[in-house]
């Protein structure tokens, strides 16, 4: 997409100072999900910047909550299936799990174990990176599956936090970058 386009989608990104708490600057990409016109802007903009090309994936897995928003679009934007990967407890058994570092305390996020099928090969998507942790636990739980990851797809990544450096020499891109 062009840069006016890139820039109206950008725009749209709600950006809510000190929510959940002091000192956070809560990014918000729902109002692009509302937005017809975004919305397929931000779809075309995720294919053309793949971290592979699309024939090198066969299913996107999407993170919850925001990564259940834009990750079933994309799926099926690109002709792929949809996985979900929920926070600890919402699945039935049987599920793997993953543990994950918060600022405070730890985190766990779950898979249905036979969501992945041994060698498929997976694009991981949420709305933001920070610091990366989310998103490692992720491929990680991609890999106990049986899956390959295939990289990461981003719509925000917050600077000066250095997530990609979580996610190893996995490819990894995102639409925009915010302080
Ligand atoms: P992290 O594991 O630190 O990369 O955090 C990424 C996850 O937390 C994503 O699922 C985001 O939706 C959420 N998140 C972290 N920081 C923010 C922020 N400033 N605004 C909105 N969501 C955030």
């Amino acid at each position: 997409i062009g840069a006016e386009d890139a820039q109206y989608v950008a725009s749209l990104i709600r950006t809510t100072p000190d929510f959940p708490k002091p000192g956070i600057h809560f990014r918000d990409f729902t109002p692009i999900m509302t937005d017809a016109r975004a919305l397929r802007l931000m779809l075309v903009a995720l294919e053309r910047t793949l971290p592979v090309p699309a024939d090198q994936i066969d299913l996107v897995a999407g993170l919850e909550a925001r990564g259940f928003l834009m990750g079933p679009a994309l799926a099926a934007h690109l002709g792929k299936g949809f996985v979900p990967v929920r926070k600890a407890g919402k699945l039935p058994p049987e599920t793997l799990k993953q543990s994950y570092a918060l600022e405070y305390g730890t985190a766990s996020i779950e898979i249905e174990t036979e969501a992945v099928r041994d060698g498929q090969r997976v694009l991981i998507v949420d709305d933001l990176i920070a610091t990366g942790g989310t998103a490692a636990a992720a491929a990680k739980l991609v890999e106990l599956a049986g899956g390959k990851v295939a990289g990461f797809s981003f719509v925000m990544e917050l600077q000066g936090l250095d997530g990609r450096a979580q996610l190893g020499d996995y490819p990894v891109t995102a639409l925009t970058e915010m302080p």
